[in-house]
């Protein structure tokens, strides 16, 4: 016990000590349609970084809004699956997460389809920003949540981003292990997102992959956890490259039918 504490460290010490409550398991089981498909060493990893998350990140409201322990679990477990069998501190540049009730507008430019560059303002489901918080819209983290195999969600999207950004760069590489895996991943991925970009990416890599490779890794993310067949279907060594960059193999332990 530290004689001088803040509040904001007695909350997440006192958060840390409770562990992941029984009640939350209720709520992950009824809010999050991937949590009744982990065995039970992979909850117990994902429940483990769900709580770090609750209790280490700052959860934040947009105006007149507020963020509940609901929203924390279904956004924090879901982030949590992606780096289930990546280094634990793999989200440590995430500081902040932002939630907005519902869709957000971004203004400045942007290109919402490949080639095309534009300034209008455009609605957003989310974002990540470099040295900033991840903002998401909760309505669309909550519907994505509730039904597996939809093939988007705004939580991988969002959180890929970051994951991507560990090395210093938004540019649809992550940090790879070794020289070649990454020559692999770069000759796989760009294939890939050609396809993509000419419109050619089928079900799995929509449009939007395609306006720049930093998408692509993102869209690619959302498909390899949420659509595993169909983008293991459509681009095997995509999925191929995701299952060795991620340590994971989601055909093979969700059923999502
Ligand atoms: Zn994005």
């Amino acid at each position: 016990m530290r004689l001088f504490e803040t509040r904001h460290h007695r909350v997440k010490r006192e958060t840390l000590e409770a562990g992941f409550l029984d009640e939350w398991r209720v709520i992950c089981a009824q809010r999050f349609a991937w949590w009744e498909r982990l065995d039970p060493d992979r909850r117990v990893r994902l429940e483990a970084l769900t709580l770090d998350m609750i209790a280490t990140k700052s959860w934040e409201a947009a105006k007149d809004f507020e963020v509940t322990d609901e929203m924390m679990l279904v956004i924090a477990s879901q982030a949590a699956l992606l780096i289930l069998e990546l280094p634990t501190d793999s989200y440590r540049n995430v500081k902040a997460i932002v939630v907005h009730p519902s869709t957000m507008v971004m203004h400045g430019e942007h290109s919402q389809v490949s080639g095309l560059v534009s300034d209008d303002p455009v609605p957003i489901l989310g974002q990540a920003n470099f040295h900033g918080p991840v903002l998401v819209a909760w309505d669309q983290v909550n519907n994505d949540a509730r039904h597996a195999g939809l093939g988007h969600n705004v939580v991988f999207h969002e959180f890929a981003h970051k994951i991507d950004m560990l090395d210093g760069s938004a540019d649809g590489t992550p940090p790879m292990a070794t020289a070649d895996q990454f020559d692999h991943w770069v000759k796989v991925c760009t294939h890939a997102y050609e396809m993509a970009a000419k419109g050619h990416g089928g079900h799995s890599l929509r449009s939007y992959a395609g306006v720049n490779p930093a998408e692509f890794f993102a869209v690619a993310t959302e498909s390899f956890f949420s659509d595993p067949r169909t983008l293991n279907h459509e681009h095997w060594e995509l999925y191929s490259v995701l299952e060795d960059f991620y340590k994971q193999d989601p055909l093979n332990w969700i059923s999502l039918d």
